[in-house]
């Protein structure tokens, strides 16, 4: 098994903190490290999912079989390993972990942060169910801070991954 982090990086304007809500599903596409075919399509990690396992014990986050070569993997959570992110002074997110994925078989190729995202303001406003849209719009948020009377945003948010 390998793990492997998402490692985040974004612009932010007026925004100290970026998390996930506990609803939030991880949207990833997944090559497979059998036959190392991608499929195309995007599978939705949810850490409170258990899917029994074929053909041997215990219970998985997300089980896949290869449409190529057939092959089973499982992807799990690490526990505890989802984070808060925090902005620097400079408004950068750089490269920061957010979830490690114990990854058997599969390796995350991409990564679509979608909704359900929740982002503190420098004035100490949570904005709740923060959306980054759909591929076409890019992965960006904006808002205004009604307390502090500043637009916020998280821009350009982009995915990579990392074996640890
Ligand atoms: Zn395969």
């Amino acid at each position: 098994m390998v793990k492997i982090a998402l490692n985040l990086t974004a612009e932010v304007e007026n925004i100290v903190e970026l998390y996930t809500s506990p609803e939030y599903e991880w949207n990833l596409k997944l090559r497979c490290t059998s036959c190392n075919e991608a499929d195309d399509k995007w599978h939705a990690i949810n850490p409170d999912e258990e899917v029994q396992g074929k053909g041997g014990p215990g219970s998985f986050n997300f089980q896949m079989k290869c449409k190529f070569c057939s092959n089973v993997s499982t992807i799990d959570i690490v526990k505890d390993s989802i984070r808060h992110i925090t902005a620097k002074e400079n408004g950068m997110i750089e490269n920061q972990t957010i979830a490690v994925f114990d990854c058997r078989g599969v390796e995350p190729v991409a990564f679509d942060p979608q909704s359900d995202w929740i982002a503190k303001s420098e004035g100490g406003y949570t904005f709740e169910s923060v959306d980054f849209g759909d591929d076409e719009n890019g992965d960006a948020w904006f808002g205004y801070d009604d307390l502090a009377k500043v637009s916020v945003s998280v821009a350009d948010l982009k995915g990579s991954f990392e074996r640890v």
